[in-house]
């Protein structure tokens, strides 16, 4: 499905940038007036990461005039292994700094904006009203939904990716001529059912696979040439290797851009994905204690801080079981020594019942406080009267416990 260019040309190139921009002005059907609508265009990539690293990058240099980038987040050591707009002596710095830093240095003629803030619903729809197209280059769901919802109400393409481990995905929402996200995912997964690729992983160079498909997705929607990926998803296999095309239709009866849709403004998104922590009565016996209201029911909460008092003998519970339910690679890399590695696949499939004693108190960890808590709803619904889950999981350790062990 071809569709007209999205942005009108510039005024007349100049010499210089007629030369720098000369491999795209050669080929017929970009020219010196497609040149000038990128130069016209405004791009707002939502996160400096993994997929907006090389994103950015590209439109920078194919001389996207504008281009916005959202990210509140600084530069971690564990973000260089993929997020290759970012350098070593940018650890510490926010990433929109850094990236503006880089891309100023690939492409000066290029204006960077940057939005150092966190993209929610008070302020979406305001940031994104000011360009022409999103590439959204997050990592997580309720971010991906709150951009999708913007994009319809705002009748704006979303160009979107989603990578982990080996397998990425690309695709272009656009409820004007064809699906939204929504769609094709009506409902987000159940918290902890799909890991991020900060818990799970992801093979760095993948990130350049899906970050360039949405950069080129996107100066095609600008130039308006080919066929943009509407109404169709890119699957990607990095191991086997494949690229499957998808068809993907819009649904009707979709929640925001179907004939009767509920979703008229942006909600809550956290709270659709239901991952947000409040406060809570928690479960008989453990008053008090935070709970998270999350798919399946609510679970207690024990930080970081509070379990280093309990192993240190401070607490009241001598006979504390504490219960690692991440993979090995993972446990190599941070964790509690006193912890008993039980698998969350143990906990779905019920083999980890047998090796943990009701009659003692527990608490579960992973990483992030996502998995372990999966697992702590397993235990208190299979009967176990004392489940808590640590909350921000190891990386809270690291943070507040032990910080002589790796973040990752
Ligand atoms: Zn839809």
């Amino acid at each position: 499905m071809a569709l007209p260019p999205l942005v009108a040309p510039s005024a007349p190139l100049s010499t210089r940038e007629i030369e720098r921009y000369a491999r795209h002005v050669l080929i017929p059907d970009v020219g010196t007036e497609g040149q000038r609508r990128l130069k016209n265009a405004r791009v707002l990539v939502v996160g400096a990461g993994g997929l907006g690293s090389p994103a950015l990058m590209y439109l920078a240099a194919a001389g996207v005039g504008t281009i916005g980038v959202v990210d509140d987040d600084v530069v971690e050591l564990s973000n260089l292994q993929r997020q290759v707009v970012h350098g070593a002596a940018d650890v510490g710095s926010l990433k929109s700094e850094s990236a503006a830093q880089r891309l100023a240095s690939v492409n000066p003629l290029v204006q960077v904006v940057r939005h150092d803030v966190r993209i929610d619903s008070t302020n979406a729809l305001e940031i994104i009203a000011d360009y022409d197209v999103v590439l959204d280059g997050t990592d997580n769901f309720p971010t991906r939904y709150l951009l999708n919802d913007a994009c319809v109400l705002l009748g704006k393409p979303d160009v979107w990716g989603s990578i982990y481990r080996f397998d990425g995905q690309a695709s272009i929402w656009w409820a004007q001529h064809g699906p939204c996200y929504r769609c094709v995912f009506p409902e987000p997964p159940p918290p902890g059912l799909v890991p991020s690729c900060a818990e799970g992983g992801v093979l760095g160079v993948l990130c350049a696979a899906i970050g360039s498909i949405q950069a080129a997705e996107v100066v095609k929607l600008i130039v308006g040439i080919g066929d943009p990926m509407v109404g169709r998803l890119l699957v990607h296999d990095a191991l086997r290797p494949s690229w499957d095309v998808l068809s993907v239709q819009k649904n009707p009866g979709c929640a925001v851009c179907g004939e009767n849709p509920t979703v008229t403004q942006l909600v809550d998104y956290e709270d659709f994905c239901a991952v947000t922590p409040v406060a809570g009565p928690g479960i008989p016996g453990i008053a008090g204690a935070p709970v998270v209201a999350a798919a399946g029911g609510a679970v207690p909460q024990i930080s970081a801080l509070e379990l280093a008092d309990l192993l240190s003998g401070g607490g009241l519970r001598p006979d504390l079981l504490l219960v690692d339910v991440r993979g090995g690679n993972e446990r190599a890399i941070a964790g509690i020594a006193a912890a008993q590695a039980i698998h969350l696949d143990e906990f779905r499939s019920g083999a980890a019942f047998s090796q943990i004693p009701f009659d003692q108190p527990v608490v579960i960890l992973c990483k992030t406080g996502v998995r372990s808590q999966e697992a702590s709803r397993i235990l208190l619904a299979a009967g176990h009267p004392d489940v808590r889950s640590l909350a921000g999981g190891v990386l809270a350790w690291v943070r507040d416990v032990d910080p002589t062990q790796p973040r990752y």
